[in-house]
């Protein structure tokens, strides 16, 4: 028996990296999944799980407003949202540019409120429903020269407790799950940007930045968090919400 028979999810950034992999685990459980992303990378996955593909600029409050209303019309119910789409930019807080930081808190926190929003009201009515919020282990602790990154990922967290309070008598769970560094496009791209910030070879750092706080001395696999994710909107999970739940091979345990 497949866990997720009869259920639509909508996962956003399911083009690439972790969402990729959420979309293929929640499809492998039966689920009918809606991937959606700004890249067109999102049409072969969507194709290779018999989903339907949405474009969508979450960096846009009216394409992401139109991309709930769009995903509702085209699946006619969203029982499962997986806020998941995400990008970092590296820089020191007094150089940040004003328009990065507008970019990354609407697109990991402002468009996460405004699908909270849309998926709600249907959840309510059917009495079931799950989100997961990809935070970070950046929504708990900081690091240098990340600040709208942090700053929305904490945000995000707090957004994850606050619905998951308001919400929790209708059988809607809302919870976050905070990775450390996970093995994907995100953190290929930012060990180049990190090297040049810091003045580091790129080995440097994986090996003294990425892994030196952490007890299990490996990237994350992006398989791992879609299995949490899984385990997050399972029958198994239905009273676990508004939690933070780490995947950080021992980061935050100092
Ligand atoms: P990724 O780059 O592989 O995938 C992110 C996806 O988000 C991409 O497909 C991208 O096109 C999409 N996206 C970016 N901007 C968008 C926009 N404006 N509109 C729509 N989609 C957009 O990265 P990933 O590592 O899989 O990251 C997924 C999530 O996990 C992010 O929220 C990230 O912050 C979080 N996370 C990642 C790590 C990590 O180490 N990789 C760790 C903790 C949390």
């Amino acid at each position: 028996m497949m866990q997720l028979n009869g259920k639509t999810a909508l996962v956003t950034g399911s083009g690439s990296g972790i969402g990729r992999a959420i979309a293929c685990r929640f499809a492998s459980e039966g689920a009918s999944v809606i991937v959606t992303d700004v890249q067109e990378a999102g049409i072969e996955v969507a194709r290779a799980i018999g989903g339907l593909f949405l474009q969508a600029d979450l960096s846009s409050r009216d394409e992401t407003r139109e991309l709930g209303r769009r995903a509702l019309q085209e699946a006619g119910k969203i029982d499962i949202l997986v806020n998941n789409a995400g990008l970092q930019y590296i820089s020191p807080v007094d150089a940040f540019p004003d328009p990065e930081w507008v970019r990354l808190l609407q697109i990991m926190l402002t468009a996460p409120f405004q699908l909270t929003k849309a998926v709600i009201p249907g959840m309510k009515e059917r009495g079931w429903g799950r989100i997961v919020n990809l935070a970070s282990i950046h929504g708990l602790v900081a690091s240098p020269y990340k600040s709208a990154y942090i700053a929305a990922k904490h945000g995000l967290v707090g957004l994850t407790k606050t619905t998951a309070l308001e919400v929790g008598a209708y059988g809607i769970t809302v919870n976050a799950v905070c990775p450390g560094y996970v093995n994907t496009p995100l953190v290929q791209n930012q060990v180049q940007d990190q090297a040049r910030t810091l003045n580091l070879s790129e080995s440097a750092v994986i090996e003294e930045v990425m892994l030196g706080p952490i007890a299990i001395k490996r990237l994350v696999e992006p398989e791992e968090v879609a299995r949490i994710a899984l385990f997050l909107v399972s029958e198994g999970a239905q009273s676990i919400t508004g939690s933070t739940l780490t995947i950080d091979g021992g980061w935050t345990a100092r």
